[in-house]
C-alpha cells in the first residue's frame, strides 16, 4: 500500500501541472514536486497509471481488518484514484453533467429541489423584513447595518479566531507548534481560503472584495481554522502522515472526495464549537462591540441569517443549471438574487466560483448535512456536546469517504 500511496502522490503532483487548482496542499518530499515539474507527464499516461494503481491495490488480509483505519485507508485511496481519473477525463474534454461530475469527483450527489421548495422560506424572510421593493434589496439594506468597518476587521477576526481556538483545544490534542496566519487579499473567486503549509501551519486568506458582515468572523474562524480546515489538516498530518507514515495524506487533491469531508466538517464545526445559543451570545456580547455595531440587533440578525441559510441548496440548483448549460450567467445571477438572496455583486462572484470550482459547491452544504447526520447518528451525540466533539474529532482524524457517511443515515432532503 505504501508503494501505491507514493505513486498516487506523484500522480496528483503530475496532474497539478495540467490543472493549477488541483493540488491544494503538498508537504511531502519537495523533490517529488520537482520531479513532476521535470517529467511533464501527459494526461493519457496519468490516466493509465491511475487505472493501473487501482488494479494493483491489494485485497485486505485478516490482519488488516482488525484495524479500522487500515480498512478505511484502502477504500479511500482507491476512490481518490478514481476521482483523479475522472478529473483527467474532464481535462481531456469529457462532458459530464453536474450530478455525474459530483458523483465522480466527490462521491456524492446533491438532492434536487424545485423553485417552489424555496418559496416558503422566502415568504418567511419577507415577513421578517417588511417593506417595499425586491426582497433581496430589503435584505441587503437590513444587512448593511452589520458590516464590519475595514479598520476593525483584523481585531474582530483575531478575537473570533482566539475564541474558536479556545473552544476547540479542550477537545482536540493539537501539536504544540500548530499556528495560523491571516492575510487580507482581493480579486479572488472565493471569500476565504486555507492554504495548509505542512508542519501544522496554515495560511488563511480573506477576500475583502465585498463587504464583510459580522457573522463572517465566526464562520471564517471556525471554518478555516478551529475546528475546521486547519485542525483537520493538522490531525491528518499528525495521525496519518507522521504516526503511520501514510504519505498519501501529505497531498490534498482539491477535486476529490476528500473535499466533501473537509468542507462538510469545516461547516459543521461551527455548531460543534458553538452549541445552542452560544454563538449568538458571543457575537452579541463580544464581537458586535468590537466591530462598533449595535448588539441589541444581534438576535434579529441571527434569526434572519438562519432563514437565509435555509436557502443554501439554491446555490446548488443555480450551479447545476448553469453548468449543465440550461441558464446563462445573466439568468443565473438573476435567479440567485431571487432564490438565494444574493445581491447582484455576490451572485456574480458566485458564478465565477462556479466557473472555476464547478460541482465543488455541493461540498459545503451537502457535506455539512452528511457530516452532521453521521456524527449525530452515533449514540447520543446529537444531545450531548461532549460526545459530539469526540465523534467529530474521530471523523476529522480518519480517512472516511462521503458514501460511507451516507450509509449511516438516510440522504438529506
Ligand atoms: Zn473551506
Amino acid at each position: 500500500m505504501n508503494t501505491i500511496a507514493e505513486r498516487y502522490v506523484k500522480l496528483v503532483l503530475a496532474l497539478g501541472r495540467h490543472d493549477a487548482d488541483y493540488v491544494d496542499a503538498f508537504y511531502g518530499p519537495p523533490e517529488w514536486k520537482a520531479e513532476a515539474e521535470r517529467q511533464k507527464t501527459a494526461l493519457p499516461e496519468i490516466r493509465a497509471t491511475a487505472e493501473r494503481l487501482i488494479a494493483e491495490i491489494p485485497n485486505l488480509t485478516d490482519g488488516d481488518r482488525k484495524d479500522e483505519l487500515v480498512v478505511l485507508r484502502r477504500d479511500y485511496l482507491k476512490r481518490q484514484l478514481d476521482a483523479l481519473r475522472a478529473r483527467v477525463r474532464m481535462l481531456e474534454g469529457a462532458k459530464l453533467t453536474f450530478d455525474e461530475e459530483s458523483q465522480a469527483l466527490y462521491d456524492a450527489v446533491a438532492p434536487t429541489h424545485p423553485d417552489s421548495y424555496f418559496e416558503a422560506t422566502l415568504q418567511e424572510i419577507a415577513q421578517a423584513l417588511p417593506g417595499e421593493g425586491p426582497l433581496v434589496d430589503r435584505y441587503e439594506a437590513f444587512r448593511s447595518r452589520f458590516i464590519v468597518p475595514a479598520d476593525r476587521l483584523s481585531r474582530v477576526f483575531d478575537r473570533a479566531i482566539a475564541e474558536c481556538r479556545a473552544r476547540t483545544l479542550p477537545h482536540v490534542q493539537l501539536p504544540a507548534n500548530e499556528s495560523f496566519t491571516v492575510e487580507y487579499v482581493r480579486g479572488k473567486p472565493w471569500s476565504g481560503y486555507n492554504w495548509y503549509q505542512g508542519d501544522f501551519r496554515s495560511l488563511i486568506q480573506v477576500n475583502t472584495d465585498l463587504p464583510i458582515y459580522i457573522d463572517r468572523a465566526i464562520d471564517l474562524a471556525c471554518h478555516e481554522g478551529y475546528p475546521g480546515h486547519h485542525v483537520y489538516n493538522a490531525l491528518l498530518e499528525k495521525h496519518l502522515v507522521r504516526d503511520r507514515g501514510w504519505v498519501e495524506f501529505s497531498v490534498y487533491a482539491l477535486f476529490s472526495p476528500q473535499s466533501l469531508i473537509a468542507e462538510g466538517t469545516a461547516n459543521y464545526g461551527i455548531e460543534v464549537a458553538f452549541p445552542g445559543d452560544e454563538r449568538l451570545a458571543f457575537e452579541r456580547d463580544v464581537l458586535f462591540p468590537l466591530a462598533g455595531l449595535d448588539g441589541s440587533q444581534a438576535a434579529a440578525y441571527a434569526k434572519t441569517r438562519a432563514l437565509v441559510d435555509r436557502l443554501s441548496y439554491a446555490g446548488n440548483e443555480a450551479a447545476r443549471k448553469y453548468l449543465n448549460g440550461e441558464r446563462t450567467r445573466t439568468q443565473t445571477v438573476e435567479w440567485l438574487t431571487r432564490y438565494a438572496m444574493s445581491p447582484a455583486a455576490a451572485a456574480e462572484q458566485r458564478t465565477r466560483f462556479f466557473d472555476t470550482y464547478r460541482s465543488y459547491v455541493i461540498n459545503y452544504n451537502l457535506g455539512k448535512d452528511l457530516v452532521k447526520q453521521y456524527v449525530e447518528s452515533k449514540g447520543n451525540a446529537a444531545s450531548q456536546p461532549e460526545r459530539r466533539w469526540q465523534e467529530f474529532v474521530r471523523l476529522l482524524a480518519s480517512p472516511r469517504l462521503p458514501s460511507a457517511l451516507r450509509q449511516t443515515a438516510p440522504p438529506p432532503r
